[in-house]
Protein backbone atom coordinates (compact mmCIF):
# COMPACT_ATOMS: atom_id res chain seq x y z
CA UNK A 1 0.00 0.00 0.00
CA UNK A 2 1.17 3.65 -0.27
CA UNK A 3 2.12 5.99 1.69
CA UNK A 4 -1.22 8.17 2.73
CA UNK A 5 -0.69 12.31 2.08
CA UNK A 6 -3.32 12.67 3.75
CA UNK A 7 -2.68 15.22 7.48
CA UNK A 8 -5.29 17.42 8.90
CA UNK A 9 -3.42 18.56 11.82
CA UNK A 10 -3.65 22.79 10.60
CA UNK A 11 -7.27 22.63 10.44
CA UNK A 12 -10.34 21.63 12.24
CA UNK A 13 -14.62 21.20 11.69
CA UNK A 14 -16.97 23.95 13.21
CA UNK A 15 -20.16 25.09 12.62
CA UNK A 16 -20.72 28.29 10.49
CA UNK A 17 -23.46 30.14 11.82
CA UNK A 18 -26.31 29.74 8.64
CA UNK A 19 -24.21 27.34 6.56
CA UNK A 20 -23.52 24.06 8.45
CA UNK A 21 -20.04 22.77 8.54
CA UNK A 22 -16.86 24.37 7.62
CA UNK A 23 -13.16 24.38 7.99
CA UNK A 24 -10.58 26.56 9.94
CA UNK A 25 -7.06 27.16 10.36
CA UNK A 26 -5.84 25.98 13.62
CA UNK A 27 -2.64 27.46 12.89
CA UNK A 28 -1.25 30.81 11.38
CA UNK A 29 -0.01 30.29 7.91
CA UNK A 30 1.22 32.07 4.49
CA UNK A 31 0.59 32.64 0.70
CA UNK A 32 1.41 29.13 -0.49
CA UNK A 33 1.31 26.98 2.53
CA UNK A 34 -0.45 23.68 2.27
CA UNK A 35 -3.39 23.36 4.66
CA UNK A 36 -3.97 20.23 4.05
CA UNK A 37 -3.55 17.30 1.12
CA UNK A 38 -5.94 14.43 0.52
CA UNK A 39 -6.22 11.47 -1.85
CA UNK A 40 -9.13 10.64 -3.60
CA UNK A 41 -11.83 8.38 -1.95
CA UNK A 42 -12.35 7.39 -4.97
CA UNK A 43 -12.17 8.77 -8.85
CA UNK A 44 -12.98 8.10 -12.25
CA UNK A 45 -11.72 9.54 -15.86
CA UNK A 46 -14.58 10.93 -17.92
CA UNK A 47 -16.29 8.35 -20.31
CA UNK A 48 -14.90 10.90 -23.29
CA UNK A 49 -11.27 10.50 -21.42
CA UNK A 50 -11.48 7.27 -21.09
CA UNK A 51 -9.30 6.18 -24.30
CA UNK A 52 -6.60 9.23 -23.72
CA UNK A 53 -5.38 9.54 -20.10
CA UNK A 54 -4.13 7.28 -17.21
CA UNK A 55 -6.95 5.73 -15.15
CA UNK A 56 -4.29 5.43 -12.33
CA UNK A 57 -2.80 8.96 -12.63
CA UNK A 58 -4.86 10.71 -15.03
CA UNK A 59 -2.30 11.90 -16.92
CA UNK A 60 -2.57 12.18 -20.98
CA UNK A 61 -0.41 9.91 -22.39
CA UNK A 62 0.15 9.21 -26.13
CA UNK A 63 0.20 5.68 -25.76
CA UNK A 64 -1.60 4.21 -23.17
CA UNK A 65 -1.78 0.05 -22.32
CA UNK A 66 -5.18 -1.70 -22.18
CA UNK A 67 -6.10 -3.75 -19.23
CA UNK A 68 -6.21 -7.49 -20.78
CA UNK A 69 -9.21 -8.54 -18.71
CA UNK A 70 -12.01 -5.43 -19.20
CA UNK A 71 -10.24 -4.51 -22.05
CA UNK A 72 -11.64 -0.91 -20.76
CA UNK A 73 -9.11 0.68 -18.15
CA UNK A 74 -5.67 2.10 -19.84
CA UNK A 75 -2.55 2.51 -18.09
CA UNK A 76 0.73 4.32 -18.61
CA UNK A 77 2.88 1.60 -17.55
CA UNK A 78 2.70 -1.51 -15.26
CA UNK A 79 3.63 1.00 -12.21
CA UNK A 80 0.00 3.04 -12.69
CA UNK A 81 -1.72 -0.51 -13.66
CA UNK A 82 0.02 -2.20 -10.20
CA UNK A 83 -1.29 1.06 -8.61
CA UNK A 84 -5.01 1.06 -9.61
CA UNK A 85 -5.53 -2.25 -8.88
CA UNK A 86 -6.79 -2.43 -5.69
CA UNK A 87 -9.37 0.29 -7.11
CA UNK A 88 -10.10 -1.50 -10.16
CA UNK A 89 -10.36 -5.00 -9.36
CA UNK A 90 -13.90 -5.45 -8.24
CA UNK A 91 -14.69 -3.10 -11.07
CA UNK A 92 -12.46 -5.26 -13.59
CA UNK A 93 -14.76 -7.50 -13.00
CA UNK A 94 -18.44 -5.98 -12.83
CA UNK A 95 -17.54 -4.71 -16.56
CA UNK A 96 -16.19 -7.54 -17.82
CA UNK A 97 -19.66 -9.41 -16.25
CA UNK A 98 -21.75 -6.79 -17.78
CA UNK A 99 -20.80 -6.40 -21.16
CA UNK A 100 -20.05 -2.98 -21.52
CA UNK A 101 -18.73 0.41 -19.93
CA UNK A 102 -21.71 2.53 -17.76
CA UNK A 103 -21.19 6.20 -17.31
CA UNK A 104 -18.85 7.58 -15.09
CA UNK A 105 -21.22 8.49 -12.38
CA UNK A 106 -22.17 4.85 -12.04
CA UNK A 107 -18.97 3.88 -12.54
CA UNK A 108 -17.56 6.54 -9.43
CA UNK A 109 -20.51 5.35 -7.23
CA UNK A 110 -19.71 1.58 -7.70
CA UNK A 111 -15.91 2.75 -6.90
CA UNK A 112 -16.96 4.26 -3.69
CA UNK A 113 -19.26 2.15 -2.56
CA UNK A 114 -17.45 -1.24 -3.32
CA UNK A 115 -14.34 0.86 -0.70
CA UNK A 116 -17.68 1.74 1.62
CA UNK A 117 -18.40 -1.86 2.34
CA UNK A 118 -14.98 -2.98 2.74
CA UNK A 119 -13.43 -0.27 5.18
CA UNK A 120 -16.70 1.88 6.09
CA UNK A 121 -17.59 6.13 5.58
CA UNK A 122 -14.46 6.80 7.03
CA UNK A 123 -11.44 5.48 6.28
CA UNK A 124 -8.57 7.15 8.05
CA UNK A 125 -8.10 9.17 11.29
CA UNK A 126 -7.38 12.42 8.89
CA UNK A 127 -11.09 11.84 6.98
CA UNK A 128 -13.29 14.78 9.02
CA UNK A 129 -16.13 13.79 7.86
CA UNK A 130 -17.98 10.31 6.89
CA UNK A 131 -20.01 10.19 3.97
CA UNK A 132 -23.15 9.75 5.29
CA UNK A 133 -22.96 13.30 6.59
CA UNK A 134 -22.42 14.92 2.90
CA UNK A 135 -24.85 16.98 1.34
CA UNK A 136 -26.70 14.99 -1.71
CA UNK A 137 -29.48 17.86 -2.45
CA UNK A 138 -31.42 15.27 -3.94
CA UNK A 139 -34.51 17.31 -2.18
CA UNK A 140 -33.21 20.48 -3.91
CA UNK A 141 -33.26 18.84 -7.49
CA UNK A 142 -35.28 19.81 -10.53
CA UNK A 143 -37.49 17.34 -12.13
CA UNK A 144 -35.01 16.58 -14.87
CA UNK A 145 -32.10 16.19 -12.92
CA UNK A 146 -34.49 13.50 -10.55
CA UNK A 147 -35.16 12.05 -14.26
CA UNK A 148 -31.33 11.52 -14.72
CA UNK A 149 -30.84 10.41 -11.20
CA UNK A 150 -33.72 8.09 -11.51
CA UNK A 151 -31.96 6.82 -14.99
CA UNK A 152 -29.02 6.65 -13.20
CA UNK A 153 -30.47 3.97 -10.07
CA UNK A 154 -31.62 1.61 -12.76
CA UNK A 155 -28.41 1.47 -14.64
CA UNK A 156 -26.23 1.40 -11.55
CA UNK A 157 -28.38 -2.00 -10.24
CA UNK A 158 -28.16 -3.67 -13.72
CA UNK A 159 -24.20 -2.85 -13.51
CA UNK A 160 -23.57 -3.38 -9.85
CA UNK A 161 -22.65 -7.54 -9.17
CA UNK A 162 -24.71 -10.10 -7.72
CA UNK A 163 -22.09 -10.88 -5.55
CA UNK A 164 -21.10 -7.63 -4.16
CA UNK A 165 -23.29 -6.36 -0.85
CA UNK A 166 -26.49 -4.90 -1.99
CA UNK A 167 -27.38 -1.73 -1.19
CA UNK A 168 -31.09 0.39 -0.60
CA UNK A 169 -31.89 2.35 -3.45
CA UNK A 170 -31.81 5.51 -1.33
CA UNK A 171 -28.20 5.00 -0.46
CA UNK A 172 -26.79 4.35 -3.65
CA UNK A 173 -29.58 7.56 -4.52
CA UNK A 174 -27.20 9.41 -1.62
CA UNK A 175 -23.92 8.75 -3.49
CA UNK A 176 -25.43 9.89 -6.93
CA UNK A 177 -26.60 12.84 -5.57
CA UNK A 178 -23.04 13.35 -3.38
CA UNK A 179 -21.58 12.91 -6.83
CA UNK A 180 -23.66 15.33 -7.75
CA UNK A 181 -22.72 18.60 -6.36
CA UNK A 182 -19.63 17.52 -4.66
CA UNK A 183 -17.63 15.74 -7.22
CA UNK A 184 -14.42 17.04 -7.91
CA UNK A 185 -13.03 17.95 -11.37
CA UNK A 186 -9.78 16.23 -11.82
CA UNK A 187 -7.39 17.70 -14.36
CA UNK A 188 -4.44 15.77 -16.25
CA UNK A 189 -0.64 17.10 -15.59
CA UNK A 190 -0.96 20.17 -17.53
CA UNK A 191 -4.06 21.26 -15.71
CA UNK A 192 -6.26 22.63 -18.73
CA UNK A 193 -8.45 19.85 -19.14
CA UNK A 194 -10.65 18.19 -16.92
CA UNK A 195 -10.65 14.49 -17.80
CA UNK A 196 -12.27 12.65 -14.42
CA UNK A 197 -13.95 13.00 -11.37
CA UNK A 198 -13.52 12.40 -8.05
CA UNK A 199 -14.63 12.78 -4.74
CA UNK A 200 -12.32 14.08 -1.65
CA UNK A 201 -14.26 13.95 1.51
CA UNK A 202 -12.81 17.07 3.61
CA UNK A 203 -12.60 18.80 0.52
CA UNK A 204 -16.46 18.53 0.57
CA UNK A 205 -16.30 21.01 3.84
CA UNK A 206 -14.86 23.68 2.48
CA UNK A 207 -17.27 26.59 1.74
CA UNK A 208 -17.31 28.90 -1.03
CA UNK A 209 -16.17 32.45 -1.29
CA UNK A 210 -16.15 34.08 -4.63
CA UNK A 211 -12.85 36.27 -3.17
CA UNK A 212 -11.78 33.15 -1.23
CA UNK A 213 -8.32 32.53 0.99
CA UNK A 214 -7.47 29.24 -0.52
CA UNK A 215 -7.46 27.42 -3.84
CA UNK A 216 -7.51 23.75 -4.23
CA UNK A 217 -5.00 22.09 -7.15
CA UNK A 218 -4.81 18.48 -8.34
CA UNK A 219 -1.07 17.40 -7.65
CA UNK A 220 -1.23 14.35 -10.24
CA UNK A 221 1.51 13.11 -7.83
CA UNK A 222 4.98 11.71 -9.62
CA UNK A 223 4.02 8.03 -10.24
CA UNK A 224 7.55 6.86 -12.02
CA UNK A 225 8.95 4.99 -9.00
CA UNK A 226 6.96 3.61 -6.39
CA UNK A 227 8.99 2.55 -3.44
CA UNK A 228 11.22 5.80 -3.71
CA UNK A 229 11.31 9.13 -2.09
CA UNK A 230 10.99 10.75 -5.74
CA UNK A 231 6.99 8.44 -5.72
CA UNK A 232 3.81 11.04 -4.72
CA UNK A 233 0.30 9.79 -4.81
CA UNK A 234 -2.34 11.50 -6.46
CA UNK A 235 -3.67 14.25 -4.23
CA UNK A 236 -5.23 17.40 -4.24
CA UNK A 237 -4.03 20.12 -2.17
CA UNK A 238 -5.53 22.82 -0.22
CA UNK A 239 -3.46 26.07 -0.40
CA UNK A 240 -3.67 29.31 1.18
CA UNK A 241 -3.36 32.49 -1.57
CA UNK A 242 -2.33 34.51 1.85
CA UNK A 243 -1.71 34.78 5.39
CA UNK A 244 -4.73 33.23 7.11
CA UNK A 245 -4.51 33.68 11.10
CA UNK A 246 -5.47 31.34 13.74
CA UNK A 247 -9.68 30.77 13.48
CA UNK A 248 -10.59 32.04 10.31
CA UNK A 249 -12.27 29.74 7.80
CA UNK A 250 -11.05 28.60 5.18
CA UNK A 251 -12.89 29.32 1.88
CA UNK A 252 -12.55 28.24 -2.04
CA UNK A 253 -14.14 30.11 -4.99
CA UNK A 254 -16.44 26.70 -6.47
CA UNK A 255 -17.15 29.38 -9.90
CA UNK A 256 -14.79 31.43 -11.93
CA UNK A 257 -14.54 35.03 -10.40
CA UNK A 258 -14.96 36.46 -13.93
CA UNK A 259 -19.05 36.82 -14.21
CA UNK A 260 -20.95 39.38 -12.52
CA UNK A 261 -22.39 39.13 -9.59
CA UNK A 262 -25.85 38.05 -10.22
CA UNK A 263 -24.40 35.67 -12.67
CA UNK A 264 -21.85 34.27 -10.30
CA UNK A 265 -25.62 33.98 -7.92
CA UNK A 266 -27.09 32.12 -10.10
CA UNK A 267 -24.23 29.45 -10.85
CA UNK A 268 -23.90 29.00 -7.32
CA UNK A 269 -27.51 28.18 -6.75
CA UNK A 270 -28.10 26.63 -9.61
CA UNK A 271 -25.45 23.85 -9.23
CA UNK A 272 -24.78 24.05 -5.68
CA UNK A 273 -28.19 25.10 -4.12
CA UNK A 274 -27.71 27.99 -1.99
CA UNK A 275 -27.25 31.86 -2.51
CA UNK A 276 -23.79 33.20 -2.15
CA UNK A 277 -23.71 36.24 0.50
CA UNK A 278 -20.02 36.55 0.50
CA UNK A 279 -18.86 40.48 0.18
CA UNK A 280 -17.61 40.76 -3.03
CA UNK A 281 -22.05 39.62 -4.18
CA UNK A 282 -23.41 41.54 -1.70
CA UNK A 283 -21.22 45.03 -2.49
CA UNK A 284 -21.71 44.26 -5.76
CA UNK A 285 -17.27 44.61 -5.93
CA UNK A 286 -16.16 44.60 -9.41
CA UNK A 287 -19.31 44.46 -11.41
CA UNK A 288 -18.82 48.35 -12.59
CA UNK A 289 -15.28 47.06 -14.15
CA UNK A 290 -16.54 44.10 -15.76
CA UNK A 291 -19.55 45.88 -17.67
CA UNK A 292 -17.59 49.12 -18.24
CA UNK A 293 -17.73 51.07 -20.97
CA UNK A 294 -14.28 52.65 -22.72
CA UNK A 295 -13.65 56.27 -21.83
CA UNK A 296 -11.73 58.52 -24.21
CA UNK A 297 -10.33 62.19 -23.06
CA UNK A 298 -12.97 62.18 -20.67
CA UNK A 299 -15.69 60.91 -22.39
CA UNK A 300 -17.75 57.41 -21.51
CA UNK A 301 -19.26 55.60 -23.81
CA UNK A 302 -22.86 56.24 -23.48
CA UNK A 303 -25.08 53.10 -22.20
CA UNK A 304 -27.16 52.50 -25.60
CA UNK A 305 -23.86 51.91 -26.73
CA UNK A 306 -22.27 49.26 -24.48
CA UNK A 307 -25.83 47.95 -24.17
CA UNK A 308 -25.92 47.26 -28.14
CA UNK A 309 -21.73 46.15 -28.02
CA UNK A 310 -22.93 43.40 -25.25
CA UNK A 311 -25.78 41.98 -27.37
CA UNK A 312 -23.71 41.73 -30.49
CA UNK A 313 -20.48 40.24 -28.47
CA UNK A 314 -23.19 37.72 -26.83
CA UNK A 315 -24.08 36.64 -30.65
CA UNK A 316 -20.27 36.36 -31.63
CA UNK A 317 -19.34 34.56 -28.49
CA UNK A 318 -21.81 31.81 -29.38
CA UNK A 319 -20.75 32.06 -33.28
CA UNK A 320 -17.10 31.50 -31.85
CA UNK A 321 -18.64 28.85 -29.54
CA UNK A 322 -20.18 26.83 -32.63
CA UNK A 323 -17.41 27.07 -34.91
CA UNK A 324 -14.67 26.37 -32.22
CA UNK A 325 -16.08 23.19 -31.50
CA UNK A 326 -16.67 22.15 -35.29
CA UNK A 327 -12.50 22.69 -34.74
CA UNK A 328 -12.93 25.54 -37.27
CA UNK A 329 -10.07 27.42 -36.20
CA UNK A 330 -10.10 29.71 -39.19
CA UNK A 331 -13.64 30.84 -38.86
CA UNK A 332 -12.93 31.68 -34.86
CA UNK A 333 -10.09 34.43 -35.67
CA UNK A 334 -12.08 35.38 -38.40
CA UNK A 335 -15.36 36.30 -35.96
CA UNK A 336 -12.77 37.48 -33.13
CA UNK A 337 -11.55 39.66 -34.99
CA UNK A 338 -14.77 41.21 -36.20
CA UNK A 339 -15.71 40.94 -33.05
CA UNK A 340 -12.67 42.72 -31.39
CA UNK A 341 -12.68 45.78 -33.64
CA UNK A 342 -16.51 46.83 -32.55
CA UNK A 343 -15.85 45.87 -28.44
CA UNK A 344 -12.30 47.93 -29.06
CA UNK A 345 -13.91 51.41 -29.65
CA UNK A 346 -16.73 50.84 -26.97
CA UNK A 347 -15.90 48.38 -24.20
CA UNK A 348 -13.21 48.91 -21.36
CA UNK A 349 -10.15 46.68 -21.38
CA UNK A 350 -11.88 44.94 -18.52
CA UNK A 351 -15.00 44.12 -19.70
CA UNK A 352 -15.60 40.74 -19.30
CA UNK A 353 -17.53 40.02 -22.85
CA UNK A 354 -14.12 41.37 -24.70
CA UNK A 355 -11.74 39.50 -21.88
CA UNK A 356 -13.19 35.84 -23.38
CA UNK A 357 -12.95 36.97 -27.08
CA UNK A 358 -9.14 38.01 -26.16
CA UNK A 359 -8.65 34.73 -24.49
CA UNK A 360 -9.91 32.48 -27.56
CA UNK A 361 -8.15 35.00 -30.22
CA UNK A 362 -4.62 34.62 -28.29
CA UNK A 363 -5.49 30.74 -27.93
CA UNK A 364 -6.48 29.99 -31.13
CA UNK A 365 -3.96 32.41 -33.25
CA UNK A 366 -0.96 31.02 -31.29
CA UNK A 367 -2.16 27.54 -32.23
CA UNK A 368 -2.43 28.58 -36.02
CA UNK A 369 1.57 29.72 -35.43
CA UNK A 370 0.02 33.58 -36.03
CA UNK A 371 2.47 34.38 -33.06
CA UNK A 372 2.63 38.10 -33.03
CA UNK A 373 -1.03 38.52 -33.24
CA UNK A 374 -1.50 36.16 -30.66
CA UNK A 375 0.52 37.90 -28.09
CA UNK A 376 -0.69 41.29 -28.54
CA UNK A 377 -4.24 39.67 -27.70
CA UNK A 378 -2.68 37.74 -24.72
CA UNK A 379 -1.13 40.71 -23.50
CA UNK A 380 -4.48 42.88 -23.45
CA UNK A 381 -5.72 39.75 -21.79
CA UNK A 382 -3.44 39.32 -18.94
CA UNK A 383 -3.95 43.42 -18.31
CA UNK A 384 -7.82 42.81 -17.56
CA UNK A 385 -6.95 40.08 -16.04
CA UNK A 386 -4.51 41.87 -13.39
CA UNK A 387 -7.13 44.24 -12.74
CA UNK A 388 -10.07 41.93 -11.73
CA UNK A 389 -8.20 38.95 -10.25
CA UNK A 390 -7.09 38.09 -6.80
CA UNK A 391 -3.28 38.65 -7.29
CA UNK A 392 -2.71 34.77 -6.29
CA UNK A 393 -5.43 33.31 -8.31
CA UNK A 394 -4.35 30.46 -10.06
CA UNK A 395 -6.26 31.73 -13.65
CA UNK A 396 -4.47 34.56 -13.89
CA UNK A 397 -1.45 32.40 -13.45
CA UNK A 398 -2.09 30.16 -15.87
CA UNK A 399 -3.18 33.10 -18.38
CA UNK A 400 -0.17 34.72 -17.45
CA UNK A 401 2.45 31.78 -18.00
CA UNK A 402 0.07 31.50 -21.26
CA UNK A 403 0.51 35.08 -22.51
CA UNK A 404 4.39 34.76 -21.65
CA UNK A 405 4.91 31.56 -23.77
CA UNK A 406 3.22 33.31 -26.59
CA UNK A 407 4.92 36.34 -26.48
CA UNK A 408 8.19 34.27 -26.23
CA UNK A 409 7.77 32.33 -29.40
CA UNK A 410 6.88 35.51 -31.10
CA UNK A 411 10.35 36.41 -30.06
CA UNK A 412 9.21 39.35 -27.95
CA UNK A 413 11.72 37.91 -24.93
CA UNK A 414 11.70 40.91 -22.01
CA UNK A 415 7.87 40.94 -22.43
CA UNK A 416 7.90 37.20 -22.40
CA UNK A 417 10.76 36.10 -19.84
CA UNK A 418 8.76 39.25 -17.46
CA UNK A 419 5.79 37.20 -17.77
CA UNK A 420 7.02 33.68 -17.77
CA UNK A 421 8.67 35.12 -13.85
CA UNK A 422 5.29 36.62 -12.77
CA UNK A 423 3.68 33.50 -13.74
CA UNK A 424 5.99 31.59 -12.05
CA UNK A 425 5.46 33.88 -8.85
CA UNK A 426 1.66 32.65 -8.76
CA UNK A 427 2.15 29.24 -9.53
CA UNK A 428 4.70 28.90 -6.63
CA UNK A 429 1.38 29.78 -4.34
CA UNK A 430 -1.13 28.31 -6.05
CA UNK A 431 0.45 24.76 -7.69
CA UNK A 432 3.38 24.77 -5.55
CA UNK A 433 7.01 24.10 -6.45
CA UNK A 434 6.64 20.39 -7.19
CA UNK A 435 3.52 20.81 -9.91
CA UNK A 436 4.41 19.57 -13.02
CA UNK A 437 3.40 22.88 -14.48
CA UNK A 438 5.22 24.64 -11.82
CA UNK A 439 8.42 22.54 -12.94
CA UNK A 440 7.50 23.51 -16.45
CA UNK A 441 7.50 26.75 -16.20
CA UNK A 442 11.14 27.11 -13.74
CA UNK A 443 12.82 25.52 -16.77
CA UNK A 444 10.98 28.35 -18.93
CA UNK A 445 12.36 30.66 -16.46
CA UNK A 446 15.96 29.53 -16.87
CA UNK A 447 15.71 29.13 -20.63
CA UNK A 448 13.94 32.78 -21.16
CA UNK A 449 16.51 34.60 -19.17
CA UNK A 450 19.60 33.04 -20.77
CA UNK A 451 17.91 34.40 -24.17
CA UNK A 452 16.99 37.66 -22.78
CA UNK A 453 20.95 37.97 -21.97
CA UNK A 454 21.84 36.99 -25.63
CA UNK A 455 19.39 39.44 -26.70
CA UNK A 456 20.74 42.09 -24.65
CA UNK A 457 23.87 41.55 -25.65
CA UNK A 458 23.61 40.65 -29.28
CA UNK A 459 20.26 41.02 -30.95
CA UNK A 460 20.92 39.73 -34.06
CA UNK A 461 22.70 36.50 -32.84
CA UNK A 462 19.86 36.36 -30.71
CA UNK A 463 17.13 36.28 -33.67
CA UNK A 464 19.32 33.72 -35.23
CA UNK A 465 19.32 31.37 -33.16
CA UNK A 466 15.74 31.92 -31.64
CA UNK A 467 14.35 29.53 -34.32
CA UNK A 468 16.93 26.86 -33.64
CA UNK A 469 15.94 27.29 -29.66
CA UNK A 470 11.76 27.29 -30.69
CA UNK A 471 12.59 23.70 -31.86
CA UNK A 472 13.56 22.04 -28.97
CA UNK A 473 11.18 23.44 -26.67
CA UNK A 474 8.10 21.17 -25.39
CA UNK A 475 5.43 21.74 -28.39
CA UNK A 476 2.46 20.11 -25.37
CA UNK A 477 1.38 23.22 -24.47
CA UNK A 478 0.59 23.49 -27.99
CA UNK A 479 -0.97 20.42 -28.71
CA UNK A 480 -4.76 21.83 -29.01
CA UNK A 481 -6.48 25.28 -28.41
CA UNK A 482 -7.80 24.69 -25.19
CA UNK A 483 -9.00 27.71 -23.72
CA UNK A 484 -10.39 28.39 -20.21
CA UNK A 485 -8.77 26.10 -18.44
CA UNK A 486 -11.29 24.60 -15.28
CA UNK A 487 -13.23 27.53 -14.29
CA UNK A 488 -15.63 25.39 -11.81
CA UNK A 489 -14.25 23.45 -8.92
CA UNK A 490 -17.19 20.92 -8.77
CA UNK A 491 -17.51 19.51 -11.74
CA UNK A 492 -20.91 20.47 -13.93
CA UNK A 493 -23.03 17.83 -15.09
ZN1 LIG B 1 -0.36 6.68 -15.27
ZN1 LIG C 1 -9.69 -4.22 -16.05
ZN1 LIG D 1 -20.18 35.53 -3.95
Amino acid sequence: MLKSVGYMENVEVFDVPGKGRGLRATKEVWAGDVLFAEPSFAAVVFDSMAEQVCHNCFRRQPKLHRCGQCKFAQYCNRTCQRAAWEEHKLECAAVKAFGKVPNENIRLAARILWRLDKEGGVVSDTQLTSLDDLENHVSDMTEEDLKDLKIDIHNFLDYWPHNSRQHKVEEISHILGVINCNGFSMSDQRGLNAVGVGLFPNLCLVNHDCWPNCTVILNNGNQTAVNTLFHTQRRIELRALGKISVGEELMVAYVDFLNVSSERKRLLKQQYFFDCTCKHCTEHIKDDLMLAGKEVDGKKASEEEVKEVMEYSLKMLEKIDKARTEGNYHEVVKICRECLEKQEQVLADTHIYMLRVLSTASEVLAYLQFMEEAATYARKMVEGYMKLYHPNNAALGMGTMRAGVTHWQAGLIEVGHSMICKAYAILMVTHGPTHPITKDLEAMRTQTEMELRLFQQNEYVYHSMREAALKNQPMSLRAEPVVEGIKNLFRRK
